[in-house]
């Protein structure tokens, strides 16, 4: 095979199958993850146009020029774009081509023109104005998602996921520039053997690799990030459910042994909330406890977590506090709450709510000795007469 095939057209062919494979990969993680099917569509309809460029590259000599010079590297272009207009679908941007058909009939008219003009120098411009508009197109997308995927997965991911793009955008400006400099040996087009020709080939075979590996991690991203919101989260109130809120519950304790941080829990409870329930209805009672949750929230600084602990029930964890804080707080969000306002098919419904407060200080007592705590607390509160705040006595 190694006789028949050159080094570059070995690699090519190489990159051939593995953009059919990644045509059968992507169909089948549409299915499997879920995937937008905008999206997969264009990344699938990419693998294609790239295989089928290659192969008509690879059948140089055998295919009339027009196909084998011209049609193939436009195809190789348009491959990019679906890249692109499937990175954007995912990303929920709208895909303005209006610049890609300039860049399509910029590669197709050099090619053609390149087929006119032969002379030694037809070669090495085709090869200039095809890399051109590959690493203008690559270029373009790299701008077009970071801000998106800025948005999406914080700076770090963005940066990595991005720089795939940028590294196709050297490939392509530096095979563009290296039949430009005086002395170098005349770049020749693909497949013939010459150093040149299985370097580009070889980071060609990388740069797909490696971009549609940019596209798996950001597909795997959203789905991670998905499935993390979806299991520490309440659904009905957006706030950390309460397996989560334990577990942030737990750290703490854990800072308190190593740092010495003391903190506190305020258990939050509506008062005769099933009352809401049986006289208005269920989705009334939703209505108020996401009001519930919206004040909760908004009056609570970042460092607090706040979590929904089950029906009406909710918990506040107050890094570094002491007792002082601890009243106050309970006792601010206790007014905020009563203060609140539920409009619910135009009636205005009011709520008070009972607070228990526990300080922890001693890292002697476990998690769950303060959340009964501040339970014993909440329940001081409820039986006392509601609507105030119970500052449990510290551990000890
Ligand atoms: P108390 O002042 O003693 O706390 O009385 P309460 O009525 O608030 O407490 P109780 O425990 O008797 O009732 C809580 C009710 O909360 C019962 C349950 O139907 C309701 N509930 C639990 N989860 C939800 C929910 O997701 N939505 C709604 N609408 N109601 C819920
Ligand atoms: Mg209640
Ligand atoms: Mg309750």
């Amino acid at each position: 095979m190694a006789t028949m095939l050159g080094n570059v057209a070995l690699t090519l062919l190489t990159v051939l199958l593995l953009q059919l494979m990644l045509a059968v990969a992507w169909r089948v993680s549409s299915r499997l993850l879920g995937l937008s099917r905008r999206a997969s569509r264009h990344w699938i309809i990419s693998t294609l146009l790239c295989a089928l460029s290659v192969a008509l590259v690879l059948a140089r000599g055998w295919v009339p020029d027009v196909l084998g010079v011209v049609l193939s590297s436009v195809l190789a272009v348009t491959a990019v774009l679906a890249i692109r207009r499937g990175a954007l679908a995912f990303l929920k941007q709208s895909a303005y081509d209006g610049e890609a058909i300039l860049v399509l009939v910029a590669v197709g008219g050099a090619g053609l023109g390149c087929l006119a003009w032969s002379s030694p120098m037809a070669a090495a411009t085709q090869v200039l104005i095809n890399s051109t508009g590959m690493a203008w197109v690559l270029g373009r997308t790299a701008w077009q998602i970071y801000g998106p995927l800025r948005t999406e997965f914080g700076d770090g991911t963005a940066y990595m996921l991005v720089a795939t793009f940028v590294a196709g955008v050297a490939l392509f400006a530096a095979r563009a520039v290296a039949g430009l400099v005086p002395g170098a040996p005349p770049l020749t087009p693909f497949p013939t053997d010459s150093p040149a020709n299985i370097a580009a080939a070889v980071l060609m075979l990388l740069l797909t690799l490696s971009l549609h590996g940019s596209l798996v991690l950001m597909v795997m991203n959203r789905l991670v990030r998905r499935l993390r919101h979806l299991s520490q989260r309440d659904p009905l109130t957006g706030l950390f459910n309460r397996a989560e809120w334990t577990r942030q519950l737990e750290a703490h304790h854990r800072w308190l042994g190593r740092y010495g941080d003391a903190f506190g829990v305020l258990m939050v409870d509506i008062d005769h909330f099933k009352k809401i329930n049986d006289t208005m209805g269920h989705a009334a009672g939703d209505a108020v406890l996401i009001t519930v949750a919206q004040v909760l929230t908004a009056s609570s600084r970042d460092v607090d977590v706040i979590g929904r602990l089950g029906g009406e029930e909710f918990g506040v964890l107050l890094p570094r506090a002491d007792a002082i804080t601890m009243r106050r707080t309970g006792e601010r969000l206790r007014q905020l709450l009563s203060d609140a306002q539920t409009t619910w098919r135009e009636q205005p419904i009011r709520v008070t709510v009972s607070v228990g407060a526990a300080l922890c200080a001693d890292p002697d007592e476990t998690p769950s000795m303060l959340y009964e705590r501040a339970d014993r607390a909440l329940y001081q509160a409820k039986h006392t007469g509601r609507n105030r705040t119970v500052l449990s006595r510290l551990a000890g």
